[in-house]
């Protein structure tokens, strides 16, 4: 039955569990709950294809920052991409085909945007409702709607008199030639550094304001030669071995990151060259160094934003925004620039968690209220008060040295095991005491990471809060949720 039946219908769509999102969370989440015979599902995605952030974030130059061959399914290893680091429609092939090789398309819903969730205490069911008025009836709520994928725009002044297109990166307009036009970049985030140079040969007049520079070191990127590519198809074990080399390489840094950020100064030297190498005025040098320890917003990767900065068509500007006008710029130095297409490349509201989504549990509690001084979970996939509720890539799972593939992979290992459990009971649910414990060790922990001071970033709330990073080794996170413990939880 498809939401469209419903409706006509008037009945709920019933099923065992529910999936919110087809990124590689719900692709993933997919594919191991039919390896587990769990066959009872729907996935639903608000949009009309799978893929997550790599459908959406189609800008020039999109592409991963970990190595694909670690940025993938360790269960579907790619031995065919043609270079070290996949750009965006790779990725986006992968999960297309990794949906149609595991027959994830019958458990599909497109279209369906989840509006809200509530908990029945009469069926212990969740009843789920999309934007257009479907009805799902199910034992079980997963969510794995992402971190990144609510695009912020700032509120400037005068932005909405602005009269030609402005854009964010993650909804990038193909329909809008930039060759000829005064481009402005607002940002200087990971998705700038791809797409500014990219896009930097094709504007008439490129101009660029950063608030804050960012750390960008070399990304050792490279095409795989045909031979390497046979190695990795046709030994067994090549390909195995490529990733585990690059996740050793990766979890290496993770002890800078949680435990001891000035180790992360190695980097500064590595950082200057790059800088040097990359620009050659030196005022402009001069305002790309950031002004905060490196490490406390993520570290980039690219082989030409610097290079950007050279070309005689863009222009570097440092100085805040004042207001925007029909069809020009004016900053805080009362300089006027004309501009005919504005893009953001202003980052994604993070801490939101789940919003604007309405998730209400027990005793008609609201999530959103629950977590008022900032989202938190046991695990970052249970929450109390909230029965057969799931989340992937739920508050505190998100890494700054490391694949959130490989995270995405503990949570689900983790909630299929929930979910078969479930088919013995009626309810399961985290114990309060269990939560509070973990999270206040969690943010203990997170007071000694290099993220928690010197910096303002996409990871903390309004209050200063983490809610968004794991504050250990990946491993560490893999082996705490190898299997749930039964004790922590209400089993009813
Ligand atoms: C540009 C970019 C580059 C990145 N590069 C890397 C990288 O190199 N390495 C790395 O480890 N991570 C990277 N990330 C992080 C990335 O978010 C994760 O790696 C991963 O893709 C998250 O997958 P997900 O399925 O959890 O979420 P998402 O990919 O965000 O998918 C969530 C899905 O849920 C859907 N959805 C949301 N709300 C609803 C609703 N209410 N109803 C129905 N559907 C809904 C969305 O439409 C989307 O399809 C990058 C992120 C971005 C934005």
């Amino acid at each position: 039955m498809s939401p469209q039946d419903t409706i006509a219908s008037g009945e709920p769509v019933r099923t065992r569990v529910v999936v919110i999102g087809a990124g590689f969370g719900g692709i993933g989440l997919g594919i191991k709950l039919k390896a587990a015979g769990l066959n009872d599902f729907v996935i639903l995605e608000k949009s009309d294809s799978v893929g997550g952030v790599w459908r959406e974030n189609r800008y020039p130059g999109a592409a991963c920052d970990v190595p694909s061959h670690l940025y993938s399914f360790s269960f579907e290893p790619c031995a065919d991409r043609p270079r070290k680091y996949a750009d965006q429609a790779d990725i986006l092939d992968y999960l297309i085909r990794c949906t149609r090789k595991y027959g994830l398309e019958p458990h599909l819903r497109f279209g369906a945007e989840v509006a809200e969730a509530r908990w029945d205490e009469t069926s212990n069911h969740w009843i789920v409702r999309t934007r257009a008025g479907a009805v799902f009836e199910a034992q079980s709520l997963v969510t794995a709607t992402g971190q990144l994928s609510k695009p912020v725009i700032p509120s400037l002044p005068g932005l909405k008199d602005f009269t030609g297109p402005a854009f964010h990166s993650a909804q990038w307009r193909s329909d809008i030639h930039l060759s000829g036009k005064r481009v402005a970049v607002i940002g200087t985030g990971a998705s700038a550094i791809q797409f500014v140079p990219a896009i930097a040969p094709l504007a008439e007049q490129l101009t660029v304001y950063q608030r804050s520079a960012a750390y960008v070191l070399p990304k050792p990127d490279k095409v795989y030669p045909a031979w390497q590519k046979t190695l990795f198809r046709n030994i067994p074990g090549a390909l195995r071995l490529s990733r585990m080399l690059q996740y050793l390489k990766h979890e290496a840094t993770a002890f800078a990151f949680v435990a001891f950020p000035s180790a992360l100064k190695v980097k500064r030297p590595a950082f200057r060259r790059h800088l040097h190498a990359g620009v050659t005025n030196t005022d402009v040098r001069a305002r790309l160094v950031p002004h905060y320890r490196i490490g406390c917003k993520r570290i980039l990767l690219s082989n030409d934003y610097f290079q950007a900065f050279d070309r005689p068509n863009v222009e570097l500007v440092t100085e805040s925004i004042r207001e925007i006008r029909a069809d020009a710029i004016l900053s805080a130095d009362g300089t006027t620039r004309k501009i005919d297409c504005i893009i953001f490349g202003t980052g994604f509201a993070a801490t939101d968690f789940l919003v604007p989504m309405t998730v209400t549990g027990i005793g008609g509690q609201d999530l959103r209220q629950a977590w008022k001084d900032g989202a938190q979970a046991h695990l970052g996939i249970t929450v109390a008060g909230f029965p057969n509720f799931f989340m992937l890539y739920g508050p505190n799972t998100n890494l700054s040295h490391n694949s959130i593939v490989f995270m995405l992979e503990s949570q689900i290992r983790y909630v299929v095991a929930c979910l078969r459990r479930l088919r013995g009971a009626r309810s399961i649910e985290i114990k309060p005491q269990v939560q509070d414990r973990f999270n206040t060790r969690l943010q203990q922990r997170l007071k000694h990471t290099v993220w928690a001071k010197g910096c303002t970033s996409w990871h903390l709330t309004a209050d200063g809060k983490n809610t968004t990073n794991w504050p250990g080794y990946t491993f560490e996170f893999a082996l705490k949720t190898r299997a749930p413990k039964w004790d922590d939880y209400a089993v009813r």
